[in-house]
């Protein structure tokens, strides 16, 4: 007898039927169940079958299930005389939950066949698709502990929950049109309309209006992409004049509005349907003003069954293209009540079954390297990252931006969704609730924490009051150390993090760092010369307020600049001279503020990396290489940037193009950062280098610097299952206070680290 465990994501993910079926197939004779960590399974018949049982459910198992472990073990024959399912045990809660998935190819079948009793039903789903973690209460993921407890299956849908040979064997939000939630059209005071609810909602989103969606992990806000005043009024009424919206669209309408590989096709159609960033096409059908003087368009393809027939019931009509933005305020948490909601809608289609934790969606960007992945919520969360270092129940708060906690236990690092972007009281609500929540389902209970050395992020104080040991540390270098530890890195690198602001162990504000690190310590290599930022972060709003202090400071004249009153230059001006309410920063990001307010681009932004992005896609990057770089200084630890402003300040008033100043900047940038990383190696004969920071979102410096750097012999490591920005923050803040605590130690000794990227 073979004795199998199992662990990973394994549970509601159809894993039971599949061994099931499988151990029928082959005349094998024992049992599968959940347990608490998994599957566990005993089995015994002919012994080469057993070989090609295991085989296969090492290679075969359905797609979504993820098998992190199997260990066997080899027991005498008990005598089994068939081979059953058997209930869980359920005093042993799993400490795995599945993602939310995209509805299956098979539910899309049924949902258009008018032949099934699920044909038209807006919650179709099964063991291979649809609602986990949003529907969840706690574990162990089981019907009654879901927000599909209020609705009791009837005789239909519970033969088909029990019977294993069937698609929707224990299927926790099995329901159907007689038994299951349902859809209803609101108007903006609440009020029930009558008729269907997917018809109504096409008509009015048609008719220009906006319309609050409840979807699977929140409501979406929608209206209509193609209606210039519609998007308007949705910008003006969410408080967002100028943050690129996400479309949702059929995939057959995709290539209309994007350029679309077919690897990327198949992301956005895979059970994760994130929102992936595209180059937009020209002409286009959708309203300048959903990415307003953006080239790139975020899109994402309909993954809810009453998202798949808005799209499709009407599709042969006309191509619908929709603007689906997270319902909230501007960088509020998801709302998922219509009664959030109130003022921003004109109508609401909403459902009966609750959304008990909220998601956002998540947001990829393709480079030549990788996916790199901009927010790692619906789909992902909260599937742990599995890393070989053992860790002892450690919290990772996180930083300011991009909020996202970390909990980790063994091999385990739980990062929670996407929580938010500010320090509102509804950020720190939802942060306190799925912090609460997390270490109820993991059963991990915190013993040690690490924050940010910031002494005002919201997610410092909250580590504060936990009153848990804790571990204060410096952004850069958890930005570096999250990247390591999921590169498995466990040995001195050379880390660039290169960001918008983090809090410097001299007090100034970081950003533009290249350090010689471990997880126990870094030592600052190189940094971008101290510039002065005027009114600190008050100024980052106001990047023509960021240039003025630059060029003042560094004596360059300051008078082309525009969008400034005399008034607010004779203030900045008083303030470089007498240093006052001046912060010292070397922040890579407000480079780029400074910069795009030199060519003029935002005298004010209104979302973060607003100059940077529009810096970034003036450049041609297949001319990158014909040009030459502006100059620079490379000096004992810093990085003189004084010059460089000189050149780009005496090219605007020669007139030269926009376009190539940009590029020359980029190409400035990637080239000192070579050459001082080549400096460190030669003073430290480090060959492996990480790149960190919210700036590494920039794919001009990113693929860049990967070329480059591979060019010269390095090993490069960078992000491929986190954020660059600060949603992966958390990570390496777990790791470090572990670390220095002699709470984490590595499971493959001290040199076994693995290169990613090496050619
Ligand atoms: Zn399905
Ligand atoms: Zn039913
Ligand atoms: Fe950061």
């Amino acid at each position: 007898m073979n004795r199998i465990r199992i662990n990973g994501i394994v549970q509601g993910v159809g894993f039971r039927p599949f061994v099931y079926k499988t151990a029928k197939k082959y005349n094998l004779r024992g049992y599968v169940l959940n347990s608490n960590d998994g599957v566990e399974i005993e089995v015994e018949g002919k012994e080469s079958d057993l070989v090609i049982f295991i085989e296969t459910i090492k290679k075969n198992h359905p797609p979504i299930a993820r098998i992190n472990h199997i260990s066997i073990e080899k027991f005498p024959d008990i005598g089994y005389p068939d081979f059953l399912i058997r209930n869980s045990n359920e005093s042993c809660g799993s400490t795995f939950i599945s993602p939310d998935l995209r509805i299956c190819l098979d539910c899309i079948d049924e949902l258009h066949n008018p032949e099934n009793i699920r044909y038209k039903y807006p919650f179709i789903n099964c063991t291979n698709c649809g609602p986990r973690y949003s529907i969840i209460l706690t574990t162990p993921y089981d019907r009654p502990l879901t927000s599909m407890k209020s609705f009791a299956m009837c005789n239909v849908c519970r033969r088909e929950y029990e019977d294993p040979n069937d698609r929707r064997f224990h299927a926790q939000p099995v329901a159907c049109p007689d038994c299951g939630p349902q859809l209803s059209f609101l108007d903006s005071l609440y009020n029930e309309i009558d008729g269907d609810p997917i018809t109504n909602c096409y008509n009015e989103l048609k008719k220009g209006k906006v319309i609050g969606i409840k979807g699977i992990g929140g409501f979406h806000i929608a209206c209509d992409a193609t209606n210039e005043a519609s998007v308007s009024e949705l910008r003006r009424r969410k408080k967002r004049p100028a943050k690129p919206f996400a479309i949702m669209c059929n995939i057959n309408h995709l290539r209309n509005i994007v350029k679309c590989t077919d690897p990327i096709s198949a992301l956005l159609q895979s059970p994760l349907a994130p929102v992936v960033i595209l180059p937009k096409v020209s002409p286009s059908p959708i309203a300048e003003s959903v990415a307003p003087q953006n080239a790139n368009l975020g899109v994402f393809l309909p993954y809810a069954p009453h998202q798949i027939m808005i799209f499709s019931e009407f599709d042969a009509l006309e191509p619908l293209y929709l603007v689906m933005t997270s319902g909230n305020l501007n960088d509020e948490p998801i709302a998922t009540d219509e009664k959030e909601l109130i003022g921003l809608c004109d109508f609401y289609l909403t459902h009966n079954r609750t959304i008990l934790n909220r998601c956002d969606d998540s947001v990829v960007v393709p480079s030549s390297k990788c996916n790199v992945i901009l927010r790692r919520s619906r789909g992902y969360v909260p599937s742990p990252i599995h890393l070989p270092f053992v860790s002892d129940s450690i919290l990772g708060t996180g930083a300011e931006l991009k909020i996202a906690f970390c909990l980790a236990d063994d091999e385990l690092y739980y990062m929670s969704p996407y929580i938010g972007n500010n320090n509102s009281k509804d950020t720190e609500d939802f942060y306190k609730e799925m912090l609460d929540k997390y270490q109820e389902w993991f059963k991990i209970k915190p013993k040690l924490a690490g924050c940010d050395l910031h002494p005002d992020y919201l997610t410092t104080h909250i580590a504060e009051r936990m009153r848990i040991p804790l571990v204060r540390i410096q952004h850069h270098h958890a930005h570096i150390a999250a990247v390591m530890a999921e590169n498995k890195l466990d040995e001195t690198v050379i880390g660039v993090s290169f960001d918008g602001s983090g809090y410097g162990n001299d007090g100034a504000i970081w950003g533009g760092e290249i350090f010689t690190t471990d997880y126990l310590g870094f030592e600052r290599q190189y940094h971008l010369c101290y510039m002065p930022l005027s009114g600190g972060d008050a100024a980052v709003k106001r990047p023509v307020r960021i240039a003025y202090a630059y060029l003042e400071f560094a004596g360059i004249s300051n008078s082309f600049l525009k969008g400034m009153s005399e008034f607010e230059k004779k203030i900045v001006s008083q303030q470089v001279k007498n240093n006052f309410n001046l912060f010292q920063t070397s922040s890579m990001g407000r480079l780029f503020d400074c910069v795009g307010a030199m060519l003029g681009l935002y005298p004010e932004i209104t979302f973060e990396a607003q100059s940077a992005i529009a810096l970034e896609q003036m450049c041609d990057i297949k001319i990158l290489s014909e040009v030459t770089a502006y100059r620079y200084r490379i000096l004992k630890n810093e990085i003189d940037i004084k010059p460089l402003l000189e050149d780009i300040r005496n090219d605007i008033v020669k007139g030269k193009s926009h376009a190539l100043i940009a590029l020359r900047f980029h190409k400035t940038i990637i080239e000192f950062t070579v050459n001082a990383i080549r400096e460190v190696k030669s003073k430290t004969n480090i060959d492996k280098v990480v790149l960190s920071g919210g700036v590494m979102q920039n794919m001009i410096l990113f693929e860049s610097l990967i070329i480059e750097l591979c060019k010269n012999n390095f090993q490069v490591y960078f992000s491929t299952e986190l954020p660059n920005n600060d949603g992966a923050i958390a990570l390496g803040q777990v790791i470090i206070a572990g670390r220095m605590k002699g709470k984490v130690k590595n499971v493959f000794g001290n040199s076994g680290a693995n290169s990613k990227e090496n050619k």
